[in-house]
């Protein structure tokens, strides 16, 4: 892992992982969205999971599109980073408990006008250009981009004021076997309810699991566990998809997984 860099402020690397989440499940959401049944054989025309700026064809191309959009990423968080205003940059958890001033500021949900706000007066409009040009965005506006960078900066503050995780369980015990699908191990995680807490009344009632399947976890990153419910609904992950080893019997979770690997950030 010699080209990630450590050194970055918790700050901006959270707010990049944020950003990358909600780029990348922009750029492959209009593909998973036309599936209206998930189907466990293989169909001819496989769904493009990828970002539509991603060749059709196999492995070697993925990962130079992997790597163009871990670029694209790098510059359109930094840029953002440096236009959020000083108490956002250096948000922590104690700054934040201590401070209603702070919790009423930002107020969670952070919504569009809120982002356009906070944002836009300081942002290069080159930004908003790219990714237009990228697809992210329809239209190269002002609201289009605080639609993006609204649930961004709510998952921001959210991430960096949240009280720390439970222990890791099972098989991933090891911190350092980073995301149980697709391996990065340099990304902050976050752990994934293989049995989707909204389900688990039903589940119960219904028999699918014991009480006690109900707690177990995987650790995710941040594009693997948005993919995860994006792939499948939470009714369809209780019954089918309760085991990391059975997402990872899926060809498009793999498919994903592989893609995700070559995410990963230049080295300043
Ligand atoms: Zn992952
Ligand atoms: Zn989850």
């Amino acid at each position: 892992m010699a080209d990630h860099d450590e050194n970055l402020d918790p700050q901006l690397e959270t707010f990049r992982d944020c950003l990358s989440d909600a780029l990348i499940g922009r750029m492959t959401q209009s593909s998973t969205k036309t599936k209206t049944k998930r189907r466990r054989t293989k169909k001819d025309s496989q769904p493009e999971i990828l970002p539509n700026s991603t060749p059709k064809q196999d492995n070697d191309d993925d990962g130079t599109a992997a790597e163009d959009l871990a670029e694209f990423i790098d510059y359109i968080a930094t840029e953002a980073f440096e236009s959020l205003p000083e108490d956002l940059r250096s948000l922590t958890r104690p700054a934040w408990t201590a401070s209603p001033h702070l919790q009423s500021r930002y107020a969670l949900p952070l919504t569009s006008s809120d982002t356009s706000a906070l944002i836009l007066p300081t942002l290069d409009p080159a930004i908003a250009s790219s990714l237009t040009a990228y697809g992210v965005i329809d239209n190269d506006d002002a609201d289009a981009v605080s639609a993006l960078l609204a649930p961004v900066l709510t998952a921001y503050v959210t991430t960096l004021t949240a009280t720390p995780p439970p222990p890791r369980q099972g098989r991933a015990q090891a911190e350092e076997e980073g995301c149980e699908l697709c391996g990065r191990d340099w990304v902050p995680l976050t752990y994934h309810h293989l049995i989707p807490r909204f389900v688990h009344d039903k589940a119960l009632k219904r028999g699918w699991h014991p009480a006690e399947a109900l707690q177990n976890v995987a650790w995710l990153c941040r594009l693997c566990h948005s993919f995860v419910h994006r792939f499948a609904s939470h009714e369809e992950l209780a019954r089918y998809y309760f085991t990391v080893d059975r997402l990872l019997a899926e060809e498009e979770v793999v498919k994903f997984a592989r893609y995700a690997s070559r995410v990963r950030w230049k080295a300043r």
